[in-house]
């Protein structure tokens, strides 16, 4: 049993970032598992190197040092994932071999056009503008822009079991709609990295925030094309500030700098052991005191506000 953190450092972690490594740590060893640290860079520029290394400080301190990966390596590195491009295009060649994937040139302003469907989560359903170019339309276009390139997906409806959140259906034809794969600056998309390198670095179990509940479908599908047995899935709720606004890096909210001027690891651990339900007060704890106590049905379903004066 595996399980695994991956955050895109681009900024010091923040309250939410430690409350997901805190529940992918606790579900992992309470089946006895590991824990894989994989670095999600794969925008470089927004995710320098020295953001991952202090991550991997902030785990230490709290507790919390994965089993392998990051900067320790192991049988699957490199765990950056701005390492890993010549990985994703053999998959990427591997789904393009089977007559899925092609270029799209549509701009920002042509996606976004007003009268393009949008999902629940606000983003927009591909109208498939760009599916079935002729050859001679692609070599006419590609003189003028880089192409992205995007996957076929099925009208299919595509259910699962969330292990957390109970059942969830999408089809990915009508809900989502062709997804890239490649950017046209040649950056592998987020859901084909996600689901090679879970896959390749032996990821049975995925706990992250429930805003990637509605990614699952298509990296579901992505793993039944290219062979791949899927983990089970742990969407959680996310941390919200007191005011409701989400927490972010860039606010600086309650990021490990803060947190650690002052508290101690037990101190900010018990906290959050507090806001998953597992204890009743929010004294201080370790992770492996948090263990014994650690039940998927405690935790909460839904989005929770952080406690004014909690932190
Ligand atoms: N890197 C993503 C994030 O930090 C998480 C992706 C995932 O868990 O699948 O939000």
């Amino acid at each position: 049993m595996t399980g695994r953190y991956a955050p895109s450092p681009s900024g010091r972690m923040h309250l939410g970032n430690l409350y997901c490594c805190l529940l992918a740590w606790l579900s992992a060893k309470s089946k006895g598992g590991r824990v894989v640290l994989r670095v999600e860079d794969l925008d470089a520029m927004r995710c320098p190197r020295a953001f991952a290394t202090l991550l991997e400080a902030d785990l230490r301190w709290l507790g919390l040092a994965p089993d392998e990966g990051g900067s320790a390596g192991g049988p699957a590195a490199p765990y950056y994932q701005s390492e890993r491009a010549e990985i994703y295009r053999q998959y990427f060649d591997k789904l393009a071999a089977k007559g899925l994937v092609y270029p799209c040139f549509c701009s920002r302003r042509q996606l976004h056009a007003a009268n393009a469907p949008h999902r629940g989560d606000g983003q927009v359903v591909y109208g498939g503008q760009c599916r079935g170019l002729t050859p001679a339309e692609i070599a006419a276009k590609a003189k003028t822009r880089a192409p992205a390139w995007r996957v076929r997906v099925p009208a299919e409806e595509l259910a699962f079991t969330d292990g957390h959140l109970g059942p969830y259906t999408e089809n990915l034809a009508r809900d989502c709609g062709d997804f890239y794969l490649q950017r046209a600056d040649g950056v592998f998309a987020y859901q084909l990295a996600v689901v090679v390198d879970d896959a390749l670095m032996g990821v049975s179990e995925v706990v992250r925030g429930a805003d990637l509940l509605s990614s699952t479908p298509r990296q579901l599908w992505l793993y039944r094309v290219l062979g791949f047995t899927p983990p089970t899935f742990y969407h959680i709720p996310l941390l919200l500030a007191p005011d409701g606004r989400r927490l972010s890096k860039r606010d600086g909210d309650e990021s490990l700098e803060n947190l650690q001027a002052r508290y101690t690891p037990a101190e900010v651990i018990g906290r959050l052991g507090y806001l998953c339900g597992l204890q009743p007060t929010p004294a201080p704890a370790t992770p492996t005191e948090l263990l014994p106590h650690f039940a998927w049905e405690k935790v909460p379903k839904t989005d929770i506000l952080l406690p004014p004066g909690l932190f």
